[in-house]
């Protein structure tokens, strides 16, 4: 009991040691933050009654054990939800695409994939107040010089008054808007294409739609070039293969590699190209160009610049890839996971909300479920869970 009691002590000195730290540690930043230039109202009205967000520096120290296959991060990502939804954008939105195309050379189909991919065409941008989630990361030492310059950078989007302080939120490490650019990337490359003399990737579509535009262009894209194309690998290839080996494409043909459409335009011999096999040679194999690294600067993982190409190829009227994923049990859609969610639900499960996203809970109700039909617990929504939740009794 004693022993408890002092733990206890100590624990609440140790709370308010901490708390004495973080308030220390605003007090800094603020002195810091003026003497840059950001002004004695903003910073008050910024940092007035900030507290840390311990869910940030759980998000932060957060390390996935379960990590998606890449047939279950495009199934989700690029479903005939999102392509309907992206072709009805593209009508909506022509008018603005055509003036993005104009002036960055950068394909329509392209700017809507990204779009929907980063914010689910703005629906979701993220709930947490930046300056509270940047503080919280800087004062606690993460990443510290990282999340002080984008702390810097929020300060001063809210005091050039282009998005309101109330504005900004977005993810927990700080990517905003429904282009989800970090503080400095909207510093550098958001533009006002609306004309409204603000440059808000919160609220304006045209703003969000030009930024996406000259952030592509910025990191090379080649205007009238596509990204890539599925191809057909001859039986037995064992040469180079990665995004970042590159060659002449003639060095690929020459060994026999092919695209699947036979229709495909293909460019110059001479194009730099590297081959990529996201799931091994026995999976769907694809040439990417110049294009395709543009892409990837926007999120660094070839499985999220994957799905952006194949949903901008979606939305101009393409196919699903020929090749199937190497897996006896594929992936499902948006609307199948919700599927999932649901019979859960009337199964007797407790997965919260039912929003199509496979969080713990619903990995955790679906181990569950797995175990009690008696099959391997490894929490995935795949087809199979949900023909075996299609089979099983309601509660
Ligand atoms: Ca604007």
């Amino acid at each position: 009991m004693k022993n408890a009691l002092s733990a206890l002590a100590l624990s609440c000195a140790a709370l308010s040691a901490n708390a004495q730290t973080f308030e220390a540690c605003v007090a800094g930043l603020k002195q810091t933050a003026g003497a840059q230039g950001v002004s004695a109202s903003t910073l008050d009205l910024a940092f007035k009654g900030i507290e840390p967000d311990e869910t940030v520096l759980k998000a932060f120290d957060f390390q996935p054990e379960f990590r998606t296959p890449i047939w279950d991060y495009l199934a989700g990502l690029v479903d005939d939800e999102r392509v309907a939804d992206g072709q009805a954008k593209l009508k909506e939105w022509s008018k603005t695409l055509a003036e993005a195309e104009q002036k960055y050379g950068v394909d329509r189909h392209t700017i809507v994939a990204v779009w929907g991919v980063e914010s689910n065409f703005g629906r979701i941008q993220g709930t947490r107040e930046l300056v509270r989630s940047l503080v919280t990361l800087v004062c606690a030492n993460k990443r510290q010089a990282f999340f002080k310059g984008e702390l810097w950078a929020t300060l001063k989007i809210a005091q050039s008054g282009d998005i309101p302080l109330q504005n900004l939120v977005g993810s927990w490490a700080g990517a905003f808007g429904q282009t989800q650019f970090m503080p400095t990337t909207y510093q550098r490359i958001a533009v006002d294409f609306d004309g409204d003399g603000k440059r808000d990737i919160v609220n304006s579509v045209p703003d969000a739609l030009g930024s996406t535009a000259n952030f592509l262009k910025l990191a090379g894209w080649v205007s009238g070039a596509n990204w890539g194309y599925e191809v057909q690998l001859p039986k037995g290839y064992a040469g180079p293969s990665g995004r970042t080996t590159r060659q002449p494409l003639a060095q690929f043909t020459k060994s026999g590699i092919k695209p699947i459409r036979p229709d495909q335009a293909v460019p110059s011999e001479t194009t730099q190209a590297a081959l990529l096999l996201p799931a091994g040679p026995t999976g769907p194999a694809f040439i990417v160009f110049r294009n395709f690294d543009a892409i990837y600067s926007y999120n660094a993982a070839e499985s999220y610049a994957l799905s952006i190409a194949h949903l901008a190829d979606r939305l101009r009227g393409g196919g699903r890839f020929s090749t199937p994923w190497p897996t006896d049990d594929p992936g499902t859609s948006r609307a199948e996971r919700r599927e999932v969610q649901q019979l859960l639900v009337a199964r007797g499960y407790d997965i919260g909300e039912i929003d199509g996203m496979i969080g713990t809970k619903s990995r955790l109700a679906i181990s569950e479920f797995q175990t009690s039909i008696g099959v391997k617990a490894d929490g995935r929504a795949g087809q199979r869970v949900l023909q075996a939740l299609r089979a099983a009794k309601p509660k």
